[in-house]
């Protein structure tokens, strides 16, 4: 981490430029060229006078990336100035292109013999023969290259470098001003061979968005790049040092041992001690420079070596160096987190290395739009959260912090897991389309919204929401949803940094309980364990998560855990009515174990003073097929069942759900899966348990279709799935559904999907 980046073709000659208070007075020299008056142009010319007075070169010229991956020579000392604005060099073409697209110094004692030397006539630059270039960077992009030019052959010094790259960033703070080339033109720049503008990555929510980039610890705007005083930047950093240490300290001492979370913190502290990393930043503030501007040199080092890193390894801790730059610089301006004090676009991308659930909500809701993030998995708190607030969010996509800058217009296109950076105009036509389409299709929903849900024929079903989060509670009211079928008590539990106790969760149930109002909630007991694991609750590695100590499995185990949550439901009833169910219950007998720890708690709360509910439900999930073969004896003692898909799938074809090679190897709606659930709907209907559905399936038109062809009445899923499913039933005839499907029972396809699609275009079924 302590070697400086390569250049190539260093020297070892005595430093002409003289010595480090020369290179503060050249600081200093800048600095009033910037504050000083003058357009950009004028500005830029001063500075590369200034240079060649300096740097004693015959030549200084200054090239700016236009867009198209061309470079622009916008100032020039020595060559012809009938070439200002009129030569212009691909990426990659000659040495200053070569420089732009390795985003690379180069120092030339013979340019003419580089293999990439392009002559171009009009500069008259025949007579020079030895070059340094130095990148102009900005967000780990190229903005513009910097070149000094002598007659005769000669070797650059490390400190001449130093020096010219120095000036590279005040430069770079100019174009960002967008005075010499406009910021929209900037940010259409294509980015060499650093950035492509189409990023891959994963879905983690689907959905459209469009808007403009804001960068989760993004670089901060820095005003004063020279000081004259480096011990009292040294002290300034000093101080934002020790702020940054006592925060990750903060932090780990409330994270407990072996989770990720602490793991990741202890790399965090390791780097930030850095013995390498803070001695450049020393360095480069005793050359005159202010503290930020220094953590943002040696980041532009790190970030130029991180482009040319292939291992992914070294690439991880250099973005963990990155990351910690930004939390540094945040520290030198006076703020706790990336959010204070930062204003946000109407239509906000936010995009994050990764981000905790709480940093998302500490953003303003009401302008998110999308979320693109550089790591996260589809189980992250921070992705539970987005899905609540029903943005798109596209994870793992590699780089996109340094691939994307502040106000950059971005698309987060959910659906096919990619992210469109400063798009063309095509796509942007493309997206707005797929945009008026969905507007359409919301409007059209909005007006099923008071209407009956009641399928065309005169089948009334019943229309539920799945819900984990208080944010999730007001689409009860927008969506016009008879209840919450699946309330997911793990969630709060997820995004806690310690576990709730029972007044906290009798709080919060309460609150539910509140705002459903007079609409049912059914409340699903802690369902942790498999991919959904607890920050303080340290389990053990397990070969096989899904099949392992979860959800009931721990709740019978601990059986104090269980017993305080069901104590808090019991009293946030308040003696009205209360609905609640067991996860992954897998034999009769776990359910009755289940059962009797609710009546404890129902004595308790009796003796000590608590009414009870005035009406309890106490239901199943059936996820495990082996409850399928219990049905008979199961049911009598139960209230209701609610079927949960996405695991009785997963355990049906013995398919791990979260496994992205898999997920669209078994088809839910095929024989196996749609007998199975034909078999856990006759049986209720048999022993008049009301049952419901609350997995996945229930809430894609088609399945949904499906499901109540087979009997289902009683539908629980996202806030967004409801307009859609309610639409299809409304055009739904039931009863011709049901002759149908019945007649496909017998089929031993691999999908029947293909049939019902062309059955619900047939019948103008609006899937
Ligand atoms: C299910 O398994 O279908 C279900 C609703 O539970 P979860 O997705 O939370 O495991
Ligand atoms: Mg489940």
């Amino acid at each position: 981490m302590s070697e400086s980046p390569g250049v190539e073709g260093i020297g070892q000659e005595p430093l002409p430029v003289g010595t480090a208070h020369d290179h503060r007075r050249l600081l200093a020299r800048l600095r009033d060229v910037m504050a000083g008056l003058g357009t950009g142009q004028q500005r830029l010319d001063k500075i590369v006078r200034l240079i060649a007075t300096e740097m004693k070169a015959e030549v200084c010229s200054c090239y700016l990336m236009r867009s198209g991956d061309m470079l622009e020579l916008f100032s020039t000392v020595g060559l012809n100035e009938n070439a200002v604005h009129k030569t212009r060099l691909r990426v990659g073409e000659g040495v200053v292109g070569d420089i732009a697209a390795r985003a690379r110094s180069l120092a030339l004692a013979n340019a003419r013999s580089h293999p990439n030397f392009a002559y171009r006539p009009e500069t008259g630059e025949d007579e020079f023969q030895s070059l340094l270039g130095v990148p102009i960077l900005r967000g780990g992009r190229v903005r513009g290259v910097l070149v000094i030019q002598h007659a005769l052959p000669r070797q650059y010094l490390e400190e001449e470098v130093e020096t010219l790259q120095t000036i590279a960033m005040v430069v770079a703070e100019l174009v960002a001003g967008g005075d010499l080339v406009s910021r929209g033109e900037l940010s259409n720049v294509g980015d060499a061979a650093l950035l492509p503008s189409r990023l891959g990555g994963v879905s983690y929510n689907g959905g459209l968005a469009i808007g403009q980039a804001l960068l989760h610890r993004h670089q901060l705007t820095i005003r004063d790049m020279v000081a004259d005083n480096p011990d009292a930047e040294l002290d300034r950093l000093r101080t934002a040092l020790a702020g940054m240490y006592g925060a990750i300290d903060a932090l780990l001492a409330s994270t407990a041992d072996g989770t990720e979370h602490r793991d990741i913190l202890e790399t965090y502290r390791m780097f930030a001690e850095d013995r390498g990393w803070l001695s450049r930043i020393r360095e480069a503030i005793k050359t005159g420079l202010t503290a930020e501007a220094a953590v943002i040199q040696v980041q532009n080092d790190t970030r130029a070596r991180m482009n040319q890193v292939a291992d992914p390894y070294i690439r991880e801790r250099l973005l963990d160096l990155d990351d910690l730059t930004n939390r540094l610089l945040h520290h030198l301006a006076g703020k706790k987190s990336a959010t204070d004090g930062q204003s946000m676009p109407d239509d906000t991308i936010l995009i994050a290395r990764s981000l905790g659930p709480a940093e998302l909500l500490d953003y303003d809701r009401s302008k998110l739009r999308g979320l693109v993030l550089e790591e996260g998995s589809a189980t992250s708190h921070v992705v539970i959260v987005a899905r609540a607030l029903n943005i798109p969010v596209v994870g793992q996509c590699t780089d996109a912090l340094n691939r994307v800058d502040p106000l950059d217009q971005v698309i987060v296109d959910g659906d096919n897991a990619q992210v469109f950076v400063r798009p063309s105009e095509d796509i942007k036509y493309t997206v707005a389309e797929s945009m008026r389409m969905i507007a359409m299709r919301e409007r059209l929903f909005a007006r099923v919204r008071g209407l009956p849900s009641v399928s065309h024929d005169g089948v009334p079903v019943s229309i539920m929401l799945n819900a984990g989060l208080l944010i999730d509670l007001p689409h009860l009211e927008d969506s016009g949803a008879d209840g919450i079928g699946l309330y997911r008590t793990e969630i709060p539990f997820m995004i806690r940094p310690t576990y709730p106790d029972v007044d906290t969760q009798t709080v919060l149930y309460a609150k539910v309980l509140e705002m459903a109002g007079e609409k049912a909630v059914v409340f699903r007991t802690l369902d942790v364990g498999g991919d959904k694991k607890l920050p303080y609750f340290a389990g053990h590695e397990e070969a096989n998560p899904a099949l392992g100590w979860r959800a009931i499995r721990i709740g019978l185990d601990r059986p104090a855990m269980l017993r305080k949550q069901l104590r808090a439901l019991l009293r946030a009833a308040a003696g009205g009515p209360l609905s609640l169910m067991f996860p992954m219950i897998a034999e009769v007998a776990e359910f009755r174990a289940a059962r009797r720890l609710v009546d404890m708690e129902l004595a308790r709360i009796a003796s000590e003073g608590h009414a009870p509910p005035s009406k309890l439900r106490v239901g199943v999930m059936i996820e495990v097929p082996a409850l399928l073969l219990q049905l008979p004896s199961l049911l009598p003692l139960v209230d209701f069942v609610s079927v949960g898909s996405n695991d009785l799938a997963q355990y049906l074809f013995a398919y791990d759900r979260g496994d992205p090679r898999l997920a669209n190897r078994y088809d839910s709606l095929s024989p196996p899966m749609l007998a199975a659930l034909r078999l856990i709907v006759e049986q209720c209907e048999l022993a008049g348990v009301p049952v419901s559905i609350c997995g996945e399936m229930a809430g894609r038109p088609l399945e949904a279709m499906s499901l109540v062809g087979i009997g289902f009445r009683s539908l629980s899923m996202s806030p967004p799935s409801v307009g859609p499913v309610k639409t299809m039933l409304r055009s739904l005839d039931v009863g011709r559904l049901r002759e149908y499907l019945l007649s496909l029972t017998k089929c031993s396809d691999h999908s029947l999907r293909d049939r019902l699609k062309a059955f619900a275009k047939d019948h103008s079924i609006m899937i």
